[in-house]
């Protein structure tokens, strides 16, 4: 029998190769190693369940065991990969089992950034990148009331939403003077931060949070200029970091990701990354979209037809009902321009280079009807 194509990770990455993969090939043997429950659900779900009724049961589609006979493959759950032996063509699992590829995909997705606070409250601080985290947040909000949230980036503006309209105080703290700050121009952050100021979200912004203490069975967060926040629950969003550990101590090129080319092809033979733990031509992009277009142009490669991925332009719907917002980042390296119409209803953002060319889009309100217009007029990400 061929050693298979082992596939470490069961995100959404990994589940899609595995999916393109048994589309082109009924007979290739494919191995899912997944250092968690291996099942398989949709990760963006997690920041609107509130909303949606849904709970971590009820956002899972399939269990590893259910997903192992929908898709005809093999998954090994609470299998984690320690190391990579190019030589010999095997992974090493935690319990020292090697087991052999033919090809690895490597799906690792991208941990949580953690903040270098100080306090006795540090290690009760939530993050929430799986649908254990959620599980574990969800647990934590029976019995509690009031929910502040370091970080009002795109997963922090969705939880606050989530979380306001569910009736829980909620409190979001950041470093920069407006919300999505990497994402919008100042007139449109103003207008998300007045749409969830009125759902009951109350901004911190321009504030550093430096401690988080533990006081009897409430927390504490103090700021820089010496201000404070109590609060029941703590939940910290600040960021993602590229998992490249593993593929690091392998001897493959890492950089911000796991490096790869327009094959997804790794420095190492036969080995190949996609989704939040690959940087694919200089960039990382960790959302669903990326993935969608990577597992397609993998599964061709690794069905012997190799297929370099393209990216569209891939605009990004912001799960926040309280202010609907559709936003395509442009390449600010491009010199360029934002320019804003703002109106009570919402806002139209261009960002246009010198020459008047639309390299990306932030529509916010109303103006989110916009997009299907302005998306053909957006340069692709990868052409
Ligand atoms: C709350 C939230 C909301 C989001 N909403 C959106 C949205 O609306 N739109 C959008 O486009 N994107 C959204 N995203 C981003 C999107 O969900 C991610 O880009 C995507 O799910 C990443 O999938 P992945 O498979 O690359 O990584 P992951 O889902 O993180 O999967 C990684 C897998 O690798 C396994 N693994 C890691 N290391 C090892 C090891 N050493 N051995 C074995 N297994 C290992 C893990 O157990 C896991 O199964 C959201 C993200 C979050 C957190």
């Amino acid at each position: 029998m061929n050693n298979p194509v082992v596939i470490i990770g069961s995100g959404l990455a990994g589940y899609a190769v595995a999916r393109e993969l048994r589309k082109l090939d009924s007979e290739k043997p494919i191995l899912m190693l997944s250092a968690d429950h291996g099942g398989f659900y949709s990760k963006p779900m997690l920041s609107n369940a509130l909303s949606t009724g849904k709970t971590p049961d009820s956002i899972i589609n399939g269990d590893a065991t259910q997903m192992s006979a929908q898709l005809k493959i093999s998954i090994r759950p609470y299998c984690r990969i320690i190391a990579i032996d190019q030589t010999n063509k095997t992974v090493i699992s935690v319990n020292e089992e090697k087991i052999h590829y033919d090809s690895l995909v490597l799906a690792l997705g991208a941990d949580q950034i953690h903040l270098p606070l100080s306090g006795n409250g540090t290690d009760k601080i939530y993050t929430i990148n799986d649908l254990d985290d959620y599980k574990h947040f969800r647990n934590a909000l029976e019995v509690k009331k009031r929910v502040s949230i370091i970080g009002a980036g795109l997963i922090g503006c969705e939880f606050a939403n989530d979380l306001a309209t569910a009736g829980y105080q909620v409190n979001v703290i950041d470093i920069s003077a407006q919300p999505l700050g990497r994402l919008l121009p100042p007139e449109a952050g103003e207008f998300l931060q007045r749409k969830l100021e009125a759902v009951g979200v109350v901004f911190h912004l321009n504030a550093s949070t430096q401690s988080v203490n533990q006081i009897q069975d409430y927390f504490r967060l103090s700021f820089a200029d010496g201000k404070t926040v109590d609060c029941d629950l703590v939940l910290s969003s600040v960021g993602l970091r590229p998992r490249t550990q593993l593929a690091a101590s392998a001897g493959i090129a890492v950089n911000r990701g796991i490096v790869v080319d327009r094959l997804l092809r790794t420095s190492s033979d036969r080995i190949y990354a996609l989704g939040d733990c690959a940087e694919v031509d200089g960039k990382v992009l960790p959302f669903v979209m990326p993935i969608t277009h990577a597992a397609r142009a993998l599964a061709a490669t690794l069905s012997g037809n190799p297929t370099p991925v393209q990216y569209p332009a891939m605009p990004v719907l912001v799960k926040t009902p309280a202010c609907p917002i559709v936003v395509s980042p442009p390449d600010f390296s491009i010199k360029g321009n934002w320019q804003v119409e703002t109106s009570d209803e919402g806002v139209k953002a261009l960002y246009r280079d010198e020459t008047g060319n639309l390299l990306g889009f932030a529509l916010l309100g109303a103006a989110v009807k916009e997009k299907s217009n302005l998306t053909p007029q957006l340069p692709p990400i990868l052409k």
